[in-house]
């Protein structure tokens, strides 16, 4: 399978995917915009909170095509943040008092440069989160290490794992991508992640197979830790639980099963003031490969840049004009206020 770009698909185009997610519905409805919701609850224009994460996309290189992938990440793209570019970002976070960085991609281990990255984040002494696909450590003899690296580092790993069954895994990331995530999560846990009385934390993602919400994070952390526990010994910490958001390959999707419209709706109807309140992007910055900034990884794949009064490449960064600024916001945001709302870190309302 190839990414939207390699196919020079239309949706490898952001005016494209913005063109779609601002149209009316095949009925002629035209869904209320979010920036009015907002407006409806006092919350326009958005503004940020303190600045905590700050979440480095380190490329779009990946061991896996992922069916609802919003980077619309492969093995076929080569957009790969440079050791320059990575120094840009040490010095950003030297200079401020931001805890947490957060890495991502892609399959971020790719990037060739990116131990020692860790390493260098790892010496300013901030918490350091790596997204993890677990595949890409079974993937190939050299990040077989990986769980003894990130201990070393004492890295908070989250990986992503659609279901705890072959069948459901498989059919939305791959052939054998469940076989090689419990293997990966079994030399994560051998290392001493997840496991009781560890300070190593290991947790899990999951986000719907189809068009739909997830059910509550809660319920299903309990049926994940029971279901990995009984049927492969596995254990780990929290469950966070994602809504798909309609971009890139996701909206791919939605438009090819026709689910585009119903979707939408679900997700308009379902818009929650508490949730619009803690969206991820008031305490997140996000830097993409070449070092431009925007208000998070949904808005970097559809190349909506940090507004234009604040700095817009890592260069120029400054966290008090970052904080000035209003966030971007598009159609595609009703997907982070949905019902219990969703962030990288799970639910917020
Ligand atoms: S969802 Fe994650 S693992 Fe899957 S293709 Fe995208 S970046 Fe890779
Ligand atoms: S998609 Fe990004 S900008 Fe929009 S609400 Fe979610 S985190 Fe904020």
């Amino acid at each position: 399978m190839k990414s939207l770009k390699k196919q020079n698909h239309e949706l490898a185009d952001t005016l494209i995917q913005l063109k779609v997610l601002n149209r009316a519905t095949e009925q002629g409805v035209k869904l209320p915009a979010f920036t009015q919701k907002l407006q409806d609850i006092n919350l326009f224009p958005l503004r940020p909170t303190q600045l905590e994460i700050f979440q480095v996309n380190v490329g779009k290189m990946c061991n896996q095509v992922c069916k609802h992938c919003h980077v619309d990440a492969g093995p076929d793209r080569k957009e790969i943040m440079t050791r320059e570019t990575m120094q840009l970002c040490l010095d950003a976070i030297k200079n401020s008092t931001i805890g947490t960085v957060d890495l991502t991609g892609g399959a971020p281990e790719m990037n060739p440069d990116f131990r020692w990255f860790v390493e260098e984040i790892s010496k300013l002494g901030r918490q350091i989160i790596v997204r993890c696909n677990l595949t890409i450590i079974m993937a190939n003899k050299k990040y077989r290490d990986l769980p003894e690296f990130f201990k070393k580092h004492q890295v908070h790993v989250v990986s992503s794992l659609p279901y705890f069954s072959a069948a459901r895994t498989n059919a939305q990331r791959g052939d054998g991508v469940f076989e090689d995530s419990v293997a990966a999560l079994k030399l994560l846990n051998a290392v001493g992640y997840g496991q009781e009385g560890s300070n190593l934390v290991l947790d899990l993602v999951y986000n719907p197979s189809g068009a739909f919400l997830p059910a509550a994070q809660q319920g299903l952390e309990n049926e994940f830790k029971k279901k990995l526990r009984e049927g492969f010994g596995i254990t780990f910490n929290n469950l966070f639980a994602i809504t798909n958001i309609p971009v890139s390959r996701f909206l791919d999707y939605l438009l090819q099963s026709k689910n585009y419209d119903a979707y939408m709706e679900k997700l308009v109807n379902a818009f929650n003031p508490g949730a619009a309140a803690n969206v991820m992007c008031r305490n997140t910055i996000s830097v993409g490969w070449d070092g431009y900034l925007y208000d998070c990884d949904f808005n970097q794949m559809l190349n909506l840049k940090v507004a234009g009064t604040a700095p817009q490449h890592l260069r120029e960064f400054n966290v008090a004009s970052l904080s000035n600024r209003s966030i971007i916001l598009n159609q595609h945001c009703y997907g982070c206020t949905a019902g219990a709302g969703s962030s990288c870190g799970g639910t917020t309302a």
